[in-house]
């Protein structure tokens, strides 16, 4: 008995915090990923961003073994000989071809990651939101096939939207516009909830592909498709500059088969990017449209967020306005928010769970 009345236990419990500690660590290496059809990035629970790198990987033909993978792939592509493929595996943000996809992705894990199979970690990946119940199962089992132990799935709007911190959980209408490589995703969403999404296949590549078109009809000149995304990102423009601008490019000369180089003016870039960017401009009023009236209220005095990549395209936010009358903004650092909202998720699993689909 003690002096106050209170007896002292006889045997002290064994304090096991170290053990559950060393153990869940262990087991609960959450990763987030977003698995896009340009970029891949990961993040790993209480460390950040570990990985970002663009989605290609080269292989060799005879073995099938992956040779690079990132940014290392995308150097070699179109300048390997047959021997070598170069395979951008993810196409309007769904897998295209299922193998290269996991072989992507495992081979990214493990650099991030030591003994990340052994570890066996959970995932959570970001899909764009129109995707199939086939599209989706793909994905699930790429990632099950690298040895997770459970995946979730986020979709990309409301990832985007949590990793821009917008207040998805007020009562008041938060539109994000996420333009990627292969998609655009348009989504409204309040209280936690998607009250509109639309997910439309145009995008970053068509820009490149609309430019590499323009330059073969006006010029009869093949560029390479990173040659014309180089030129997307440096004088792309939604809207005239106020001085003209031009570069120099590169590319094989169609009657000749030689090289050649050439200047090319923003005038002619913007006149390639206007029908891609006119689908978008299209989809944002169209979403605007089915909003009811509380919403356009929220909106009208809010304003939308522009997230992905294709969101730098210089002019774009001004282009919207003008066409729509709305204000917009680009959300910070565009092409991380959806695997910053994804890992706000594992880092807060059990009160975000519920923002998953899967
Ligand atoms: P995804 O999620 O589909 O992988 P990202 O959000 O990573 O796509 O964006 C990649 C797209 O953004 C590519 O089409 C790329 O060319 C484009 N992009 C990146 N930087 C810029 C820039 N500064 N200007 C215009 N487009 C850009
Ligand atoms: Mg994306």
């Amino acid at each position: 008995m003690g002096v106050s009345g209170i007896s002292t236990p006889l045997f002290k419990p064994i304090d096991l915090s170290w053990f559950s500690e060393f153990f869940g660590n262990f087991w609960l290496n959450d990763i987030a990923m977003d698995l896009g059809t340009a970029n891949t990035l990961i993040y790993i629970k209480g460390r950040g961003i570990v990985l970002n790198e663009p989605s290609i990987v080269a292989i060799e033909q005879s073995s099938g073994k992956p040779l690079a993978v990132g940014l290392r792939a995308k150097e070699m592509y179109g300048k390997t000989s047959e021997a070598i493929r170069c395979i951008r595996p993810m196409k309007d943000g769904v897998i295209a071809d299922f193998e290269m996809t996991t072989l992507m992705i495992r081979h990214m894990l493990s650099q991030v990651c030591r003994r990340w199979a052994l570890r066996r970690p959970r995932i959570a990946i970001g899909i764009p939101s129109g995707i199939t119940q086939v599209e989706k199962r793909a994905v699930i089992d790429a990632a099950l096939s690298c040895g997770v132990r459970r995946v979730f799935l986020v979709e990309e709007p409301m990832a985007a939207a949590l990793g821009s911190g917008l207040p998805i959980d007020k009562p008041c209408g938060n539109m994000i516009v996420d333009i990627g490589g292969g998609t655009t995703e348009i989504a409204i969403i309040s209280m936690n909830a998607t009250a509109y999404s639309q997910s439309m296949r145009i995008a970053g590549d068509e820009m490149d592909e609309a430019i590499v078109k323009q330059v073969r009809r006006l010029y009869g000149i093949e560029l390479g498709i990173f040659e014309a995304e180089r030129i997307k990102m440096v004088i792309g423009s939604a809207v005239a500059f106020e001085r003209a601008r031009s570069m120099r490019v590169f590319g094989r000369d169609l009657a000749t088969g030689i090289p050649r180089q050439m200047e090319i003016t923003d005038e002619v870039v913007r006149q390639a990017l206007n029908e891609p960017i006119e689908s978008i401009v299209s989809a944002v009023t169209t979403a605007l449209e089915h909003m009811s009236p509380e919403i356009s209220q929220d909106i009208m005095s809010r304003g939308i967020y522009l997230a992905g990549g294709g969101s730098l395209i210089k002019g774009l936010t001004e282009r919207l306005q003008r066409e729509t009358g709305l204000p917009f903004y680009r959300t910070q650092d565009p092409l991380s928010c959806v695997v910053r909202g994804v890992g706000k998720i594992i880092e807060n699993m059990r009160e975000l769970e519920a923002l998953c689909v899967a």
